[in-house]
């Protein structure tokens, strides 16, 4: 059961770290300090600590190139230096994967309180089936829906959850680099929840995005892979009618289109990838609403290249946008559940899964980097348990064993259409091996 907690899964995140550290802009900083400085002082930027991207793909005899295609940074087409400055690499690729709703019902707590032995929590063996999928891309995302406030504050369950701060070491060995707290029970136990949630996701290295810990504090999550700079953002449509109070409306991002948009837009002025978590649309509905196509347009059209979307706890599909500088972004409506305890007999609500691709950074012959999505793929999930136990996330398969003299291979086939519906390419189940 815990296989995927021993050596394997140490060595991978091993890697992954060192990964991040070692990209070109981490080696150009040590040896150009001083090109940059001087390339930043012309840009009117303040910190040389970490040289930006955008300003260090100059070359001899032409002006520094934007960061993408987005205009609107005239400051960074400062002159050239004398000295040559090395370029980033022609390529670059990193994978995403991302998974939807972490929703700890009180019987998945329980179960992971017996599994822990009655005297501490462990949601590890959850994971450990699909552990390697979440552990082996540069980057994973996971929208943790019901706050970890932890057992001092007192767990709870629907309507209103709080979860232990456990459930943040599971995502955390599992392989989660980031999560969303942007979602309709963000508020369910106050701002006390909040903060110690925050406070638990940054002791233990997970990045969380949609809530600030105070006013003007950070809500996104920036991170860098192999030199490739990602930034995300969260929102929520709502917040269950629990009023933020007023001044703490930094514990919790809701959707305001607006605010959106210039967030995006300030994120793609300074990192390369962006995407945006949207947490949205109506519950237990197979397809997205016109709000939610809607919200998504107005991402993309922003400079999102991705767009993560979660909340109807049923997968909804997945689709290509245009992006304004003529190539295409990724938008996944939504994710379903990925660990949730909901009615049993509700077999699309026991599904989720795992969206996967790779964010490809290209420079290119005019000295402009760019950003693609590729090779989308989506493994879909199953949340197994019985009798409210032995709660295990499983990848989805023709052979799963689902309960109710349901077709595991009738359903396989009809989530791949629905999934792909309106992105052909998506390659759907577990890579051939
Ligand atoms: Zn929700």
């Amino acid at each position: 059961m815990e296989k995927s907690a021993g050596f394997s899964q140490t060595a991978n995140r091993a890697a992954k770290r060192q990964e991040g550290r070692l990209g070109w802009r981490a080696a150009l900083a040590k040896t150009s300090v001083a090109v940059f400085a001087a390339m930043l002082a012309l840009a009117g930027c303040t910190s040389v600590a970490e040289p930006d991207r955008g300003h260090a793909v100059g070359t001899e005899g032409s002006a520094a190139p934007l960061p993408s295609a987005e205009a609107g940074a005239s400051s960074q087409t400062a002159k050239p230096t004398a000295s040559p400055s090395p370029l980033p690499p022609a390529e670059t690729r990193v994978s995403l994967a991302a998974v939807g709703d972490v929703l700890i019902h009180g019987s998945i707590y329980r179960d992971a309180l017996r599994r822990g032995g009655g005297g501490s929590y462990d949601f590890k063996p959850m994971f450990a089936e699909v552990a390697s999928m979440l552990e082996e891309p540069d980057v994973t995302f996971a929208n943790s829906e019901s706050i970890i406030g932890g057992t001092a504050l007192g767990l709870s369950d629907y309507p209103r959850f709080n979860s232990p701060h456990e459930v943040g070491d599971a995502l955390k060995a599992a392989g989660v680099d980031i999560v969303s707290t942007a979602n309709n029970h963000t508020m369910d136990r106050g701002e006390a929840a909040v903060l110690s949630a925050l406070e638990y996701w940054d002791k233990i290295g997970v990045c969380a995005a949609g809530s600030a810990a105070e006013a003007g504090g950070r809500s996104s999550c920036t991170l860098e892979r192999r030199g490739m700079t990602m930034t995300f953002l969260a929102y929520t449509y709502g917040t269950n009618g629990i009023a933020v109070p007023a001044g703490k409306e930094h514990l919790v991002n809701l959707i305001d289109r607006d605010r959106i948009s210039s967030d995006i837009r300030a994120a793609r002025s300074k990192a390369d990838a962006v995407i945006v978590s949207l947490h949205f649309g109506n519950e237990y509905q197979t397809m997205p609403n016109e709000e939610q196509k809607s919200l998504a347009k107005l991402a993309v059209d922003s400079g999102a290249h991705v767009v993560l979307g979660h909340h109807a706890h049923v997968l909804q599909p997945t689709e290509w946008l245009p992006t304004p500088d003529g190539g295409q972004a990724l938008v996944v409506y939504s994710l379903g559940n990925f660990l949730a305890a909901q009615e049993a007999a509700k077999f699309e609500r026991r599904l989720g899964g795992i969206l996967s691709l790779e964010l490809v950074r290209r420079l290119g012959p005019d000295g402009r980097l760019t950003v693609t999505v590729e090779k989308p793929r989506f493994v879909p999930t199953y949340i197994e348990f019985s009798a409210w136990k032995n709660f295990r996330i499983v990848p989805f398969t023709k052979e799963t064993k689902l309960e109710g003299g349901i077709s595991a291979a009738a359903k396989y086939e009809e989530y791949r259409k629905h999934m792909t519906q309106w992105m052909p390419e998506l390659a759907y189940g577990l890579p051939e091996r």
